[in-house]
């Protein structure tokens, strides 16, 4: 696309169809077990676990909530980042490689978790993950990466055609991902 033709501000689908609770200015001094700086998704489930433990908390933002990354992501809760499992089984091993893809996936079902103990709205869906080139020359990364999964017993494998109208040359995926609305989801939490 020609730069021209790029909206001068981004904006967020995600703000645009979901609304997020205002809460008070800090005006005071205020005296808690725990203070936590930022509040996109990693500063809102902090403030959410450390308040279960019966500590009092307060999360701290400068801006606005769920402003900063957070507000702007493509919403996948996914295992699946790029490709990356024969790297780390290259690099550090398979039992560390595996030890990654079940820390992903135990994110994914903290987040399940939460969403359905207060029933939060938020379009959590079962998707399947993909991860795909249309260069033939990358062809050998992506088998290598399918072998990977074979080797980690990742649940998914080597795909020759994408679900959507694309031609690719290789592709893999990942089953038993998910994708959410992050606004929805955080301003649940955040309530
Ligand atoms: C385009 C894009 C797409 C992505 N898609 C995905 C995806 O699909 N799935 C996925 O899992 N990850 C995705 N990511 C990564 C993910 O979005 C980030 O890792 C995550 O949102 C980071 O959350 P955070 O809470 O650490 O940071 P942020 O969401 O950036 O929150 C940090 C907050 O801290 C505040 N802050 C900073 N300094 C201060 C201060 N001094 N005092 C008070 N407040 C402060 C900021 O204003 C901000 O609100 C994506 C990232 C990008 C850029």
């Amino acid at each position: 696309m020609n730069s021209e033709k790029l909206p001068k501000h981004t904006e967020s689908f995600w703000h645009k169809t979901s609304h997020v609770n205002e809460y008070p200015k800090l005006d005071k001094d205020l005296y808690v077990d725990v203070a936590i700086i930022g509040g996109g998704i990693a500063g809102i489930l902090a403030a959410y676990e450390i308040a279960k433990l019966g500590k009092s908390v307060t999360l701290l933002e400068a801006r606005k909530l769920i402003y900063g990354t957070t507000g702007f992501t493509t919403s996948k809760l996914s295992a699946q980042h790029n490709i990356i499992y024969n790297e780390l089984i290259e690099r550090y091993g398979k039992e560390k490689a595996r030890n990654y893809y079940d820390a992903n996936m135990e994110g994914i079902e903290i987040i399940k978790n939460i969403a359905k103990k207060h029933d939060i709205k938020c379009e959590l869906k079962e998707q399947d993950a993909y991860v795909y080139t249309i260069d033939k020359s990358k062809v050998s990364h992506i088998k290598k990466e399918a072998k990977a999964y074979e080797n980690l017993s990742i649940d998914g494998e080597l795909v020759e055609k994408l679900p959507v109208d694309l031609d690719i040359e290789a592709g893999i995926v990942m089953h038993k991902q998910y994708e959410f609305h992050p606004v929805m989801f955080l301003s649940g939490v955040l309530k």
